[in-house]
């Protein structure tokens, strides 16, 4: 393999875009390429990648700068990771410039993934050196555990105590980083302990595949049934998916992602085919995990327990997965109490098809009230309490729409009702609550002014708008409505046509359009300001971390948007005299 030492030689080889197209749809938009940001919840496209430089920039959350930025911010991961990230990618060795200098976290994070991959080592062979009538030999032949499961999921075996302290003692660490990893544990007195006892080990990979903790499913009826290693810095168990280290690529492959709770569940899908497959960790889904799932699919299947504790844990994940705007369907499976009993039981092509059957959220919200017929009032109020909870997390308007109707059309409950039920939980978006109030939500005057250019459907107002940088007109309030006049597109949402009832009937003088280019001046000039001034932040930010070549990067752009700011200057200054001449 290559060997390279800088990182400009890493760079040189690598297409970025082709790398941004890992973990992103691109679309072609002149010399740029945009995106749904990855970073921030959003409806319309504010992440740029520009084809030349390969620098990325999102308009909404301001994060930018190279695709080793990128890599950081989307993989979690510090700057060496990202490199070597990278690295691999390009199918070369990166060894490490010996005077780069390492930031301590970063040193400490290297050695609890070093403690963490030797204790896997140690519980994989426990479990191969285990003797035939052991508990733990017990337990995967009754679970129907066989040999490729544990290949390839890597599992093990906490077994005889004092073998593993002893092990990592050998090798170097101390009792106390032991403890950080999550691996020992210490008690009352300052003594220490190992963590997992007699358990089956399950474990967890980052999408690097390094093992970042573990879950132990216990052999001896110990309470808890299954034990996670406790949050680390390694291991942030709200932002991990189990299985997602395997199951990615299937996942973008098949534009769809099975989610279920535990690590058995996951391990009887996987191996049986159904590869496009995670577990939740055991907990409560977080937004964090939603947003990690988010990058792979739009498409969520919930395969949950199938029974009460499995149905109310669907409820609570459901407005998560749709507060991401996922698209999300649930698959019952009532011939087993999991679904790893369930696939057991009527097998995995019957399972695919159950899958295939699964209902939306809506029917399954439906499914649950299936016993009332909705005569009486009361039926009807609590049944919208419910369904109304979920359709308030709902970003995309045209969903919910689609969704106001059908509830509207099934329940015989007006839609305007079920809306104002909406509103009055007070759950609905804080950005469209902007949008209701049209005095909150503050158009500023220049904004205004080229909408109603726009509308005034006057060849040069418009050639002159077209004019404008995509990257200004992304940056504006109003940015929404102006890209779909600007493209012929209908405003059919309904805030947004508030918004255009609004500025077509302010006062404003249809005089101030005449100097349209001066309005178009101005909104530049505050642009470029704006954008220095987050630059001139965040140069600082990556010189105190003595990051030079983020550095390096951010430098460029600032001196090319002072560039053009001095030029936008100049052109307001000849645009006075103009008029002065008139
Ligand atoms: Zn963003």
């Amino acid at each position: 393999m290559n060997r390279i030492t800088s990182v400009e030689e890493l760079k040189a080889l690598l297409s970025p875009l082709a790398i941004y197209e890992d973990y992103l749809h691109l679309s072609q938009r002149g010399r740029r390429r945009s995106a749904l940001c990855p970073f921030h919840k959003e409806k319309t496209p504010s992440f740029f990648v520009d084809t030349e430089s390969g620098l990325f920039y999102c308009f909404g959350c301001h994060k930018g700068g190279d695709i080793i930025k990128f890599i950081e911010e989307i993989e979690k991961c510090s700057f060496e990771e990202a490199v070597s990230i990278l690295a691999r990618k390009a199918g070369v060795e990166f060894s490490r410039n010996r005077n780069q200098k390492e930031t301590a976290e970063g040193k400490q994070r290297e050695k609890l993934i070093q403690i963490l991959s030797l204790s896997l080592k140690h519980f994989r062979e426990s479990l191969k050196n285990a003797q035939e009538n052991s508990p733990v030999k017990k337990y995967i032949l009754e679970r129907k555990i066989n040999k490729q499961a544990i290949e390839e999921l890597f599992l093990g075996y906490s077994g005889e105590r004092g073998k593993l302290i002893s092990l990592l003692l050998k090798e170097g660490f101390r009792k106390d980083e032991c403890a950080t990893a999550g691996i020992l544990q210490e008690g009352k007195n300052g003594e220490y302990y190992e963590y997992f006892r007699e358990r089956l080990i399950f474990p967890i990979f980052d999408l690097q595949n390094r093992a970042v903790g573990f879950g132990g499913r216990t052999l001896i009826g110990e309470e808890p049934k299954y034990l996670n290693t406790r949050e680390t810095p390694v291991f942030r168990k709200r932002e991990l998916l189990y299985g997602l280290n395997l199951s990615k690529d299937e996942i973008r492959k098949e534009n769809r992602v099975i989610l279920v709770e535990g690590y058995m569940d996951f391990l009887s899908l996987y191996t049986r085919g159904i590869k496009n497959c995670v577990a939740s960790l055991g907990t409560s889904l977080t937004s964090t995990q939603a947003s990690l799932l988010k990058r792979y699919t739009n498409n969520v299947v919930l395969v949950y327990d199938f029974d009460e504790a499995g149905k109310s844990a669907m409820e609570r994940a459901l407005p998560i997965l749709l507060g991401q705007d996922l698209d999300v369907s649930i698959a019952l499976v009532p011939e087993g109490k999991d679904p790893d009993e369930a696939i057991k039981l009527i097998g995995a092509d019957e399972y695919k098809k159950r899958i295939e059957n699964s209902m939306t959220f809506l029917e399954f919200i439906f499914y649950k009230y299936s016993k009332s017929n909705f005569i009486s009032l009361e039926d009807k109020l609590k049944f919208l309490d419910d369904v109304a909870q979920n359709i308030a997390e709902i970003n995309d308007p045209i969903k919910r729409d689609a969704y106001l109707n059908e509830l509207s059309d099934r329940t015989g409950v007006k839609k305007g009702l079920i809306t104002e039920k909406i509103e009055k939980m007070g759950k609905i978006h804080s950005v469209d609550r902007n949008l209701l109030n049209e005095k909150e939500f503050e158009i500023p005057e220049g904004e205004q002014l080229l909408i109603k250019a726009l509308l005034s459907a006057n060849n040069d107002y418009i050639k002159k708008i077209l004019s404008i940088p995509e990257e200004v007109i992304q940056y504006l309030k109003t940015s929404s409505i102006i890209t779909k006049l600007l493209n012929g597109i209908e405003i059919t949402d309904e805030l947004e046509s508030r918004i255009l009832a609004f500025v077509n009937n302010s006062c404003h003088d249809i005089n101030g359009i005449k100097n349209l280019e001066g309005v178009i001046y101005r909104l530049k000039k505050d642009f470029l300001e704006k954008k220095r001034r987050e630059l001139t932040a965040k140069l600082k930010e990556a010189k105190a971390r003595g990051d030079n070549d983020l550095a390096d990067i951010i430098l460029r752009e600032l001196s090319s948007t002072v560039a053009n700011e001095a030029k936008n200057i100049e052109n307001i200054r000849l645009e006075l005299k103009e008029s002065k001449d008139d």
